[in-house]
């Protein structure tokens, strides 16, 4: 039980109320699964809860205290306390109507899954899963409490946070979870997309977005948030090698978080994830069927990368991500092809310089989308095409100390020269000039009285 919760705990009994640790810290405590944010749930009311929780609270907050959750900070540790709820939904409107419960097996039949569906009194420890969410834990299945079609029918977005815990958790929605969510996918259309983008980032960060991805593919769920997505399944890939560029793309996807994760203490990057997934969606409308060289059919892409740059830009504006993430994500769509001019390092080193400054902050992140973007069964190909963007990487570490070098210059410049030694421009300006770049290089940057007594001198032995 987190000090905090123990605190809280006393805090409420005194008060003759009820306090439950609930939902997402009960289930991650019993996965061995670190515990951030700790929500509880009781029977007093929010004013009540406001009232008991001033005295203990560094900070409160009310933004969500219409639907019964206070807010509140204590020891360092944010808590969201919700009065225990036994709504009903207006099914016409489809808004819940707010109602306020008594006890804690009401209040846990309304929420989403048997898994977020347990509580621990934090008084007694006593543990309270009336619908059998440990045994589904267990079995990493993930079941609704009352019948999938009641639940989300109530609450669409259920359908989506579905797909994040199979994401996030690794675990596997019970059939009946599955056929819910194919009859009922149309409906998410009713969810802002403000809480549409929370849930599919927290997807995308998962162990297991593959997953989580699939799930909304197959049933429907990405034609009404991403629509984008589904669409792949029916471009062939150019390569010949995959069947379509959608499984191409969950490859990607993979291959770049095992990139991303082999960095020491490496967070999930939803830049780099996000530019995964979305790097070829201008397939589709550029794909083209021509005659290559000998009359053999061919499928062309031919600037795919610009129209997935505008539809990434397009789909995340519509999903409201902040500015600067989508000018990255469409930043690296637009990117990502750029490697493939290379050829065997034909490029120039103007060529690299401009690959470099157009990443900018970014290269970090296209190298590893490049590098992932290599779904070849061919070894021998994977091989070479590894091998030459070892080179390009090469050839940019080495321009990079090459032009460290280029920017040194001598302690003194042309102009001071001429100044101390009373000299007009001439050639021998210019050896002074090399002999102090020579020194600069030799001793690193050195005080300007010393430099004028050296440049003094090496000219005193030139007369
Ligand atoms: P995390 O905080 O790690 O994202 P969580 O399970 O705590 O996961 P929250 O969004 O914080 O998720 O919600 C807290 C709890 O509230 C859930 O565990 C669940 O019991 C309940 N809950 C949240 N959203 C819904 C919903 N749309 N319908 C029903 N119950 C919900
Ligand atoms: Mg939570």
């Amino acid at each position: 039980m987190p000090p905090a919760a123990t605190r809280l705990g006393s805090l409420f009994a005194g008060a003759g109320h009820q306090l439950y640790l609930v939902g997402g810290p009960v289930r991650d405590a019993l996965m061995g699964r670190p515990v951030s944010d700790l929500d509880f749930t009781t029977d007093a009311r929010p004013e009540q809860v406001l009232e008991l929780v001033s005295g203990l609270a560094s900070a409160t907050w009310t933004t969500g205290i219409e639907f019964g959750t206070v807010g509140a900070q204590i020891g360092g540790q944010p808590c969201e306390i919700t009065t225990f709820r036994a709504d009903s939904y207006d099914r016409v409107s489809r808004n819940p109507v707010v109602e306020f419960g008594t006890d804690i097996a009401s209040d846990l039949r309304r929420r989403d899954f048997t898994m977020n569906a347990m509580a621990v009194s934090v008084a007694d420890r006593h543990f309270v899963d009336p619908y059998g969410g440990l045994a589904d834990l267990a079995r990493g299945l993930l079941r609704t409490p009352a019948s999938p079609q009641e639940s989300f029918g109530d609450d669409p977005l259920r359908m989506l946070r579905a797909a994040r815990f199979v994401a996030q958790l690794g675990v596997t929605p019970a059939e009946p979870v599955t056929e819910a969510i194919r009859q009922l996918a149309g409906e998410l259309g009713r969810i802002t997309v403000e809480r549409v983008q929370v849930e599919l980032n927290k997807l995308i960060a998962g162990a297991y977005p593959r997953r989580g991805l699939e799930l909304l593919v197959d049933t429907g769920l990405a034609d009404v948030v991403l629509p984008e997505l589904p669409a792949l399944r029916m471009a062939a890939d150019e390569h010949g090698q995959h069947k379509d560029v959608y499984a191409h793309t969950l490859q990607v996807l993979d291959q770049a978080i095992e990139l991303e994760q082999r960095e020491p203490g490496a967070e999930p990057d939803l830049v780099l994830r996000w530019a995964a997934l979305l790097h070829d969606i201008g397939k589709p409308d550029t794909r083209r069927f021509t005659q290559g060289p000998g009359g053999a059919d061919q499928v062309t892409f031919h600037h795919h990368e610009v129209v997935g740059a505008r539809l990434t830009r397009a789909r995340l504006k519509a999903l409201k991500f902040p500015k600067d993430q989508i000018e990255d994500i469409a930043r690296l769509v637009f990117l990502h092809l750029r490697f493939y001019g290379y050829g065997r390092g034909e490029w120039t080193d103007s060529a690299v310089r401009r690959y470099v400054t157009d990443a900018g902050p970014l290269l970090d992140r296209l190298h590893k989308l490049v590098r992932s973007d290599t779904t070849t069964r061919n070894k021998r190909k994977a091989a070479l095409l590894a091998a030459t963007y070892d080179d390009l990487e090469e050839r940019i570490a080495r321009l990079r100390q090459q032009e460290e070098l280029d920017a040194i210059r001598p302690d003194l410049d042309g102009n001071e020269i001429m100044t101390i030694l009373g000299l007009p421009p001439g050639p021998l300006v210019g050896k002074a000039y090399k002999y102090l770049l020579e020194l600069r290089m030799e001793r690193g940057p050195l005080p300007h009285d010393e430099a004028v007594r050296a440049l003094r001198s090496w000219y005193a032995e030139q007369q």
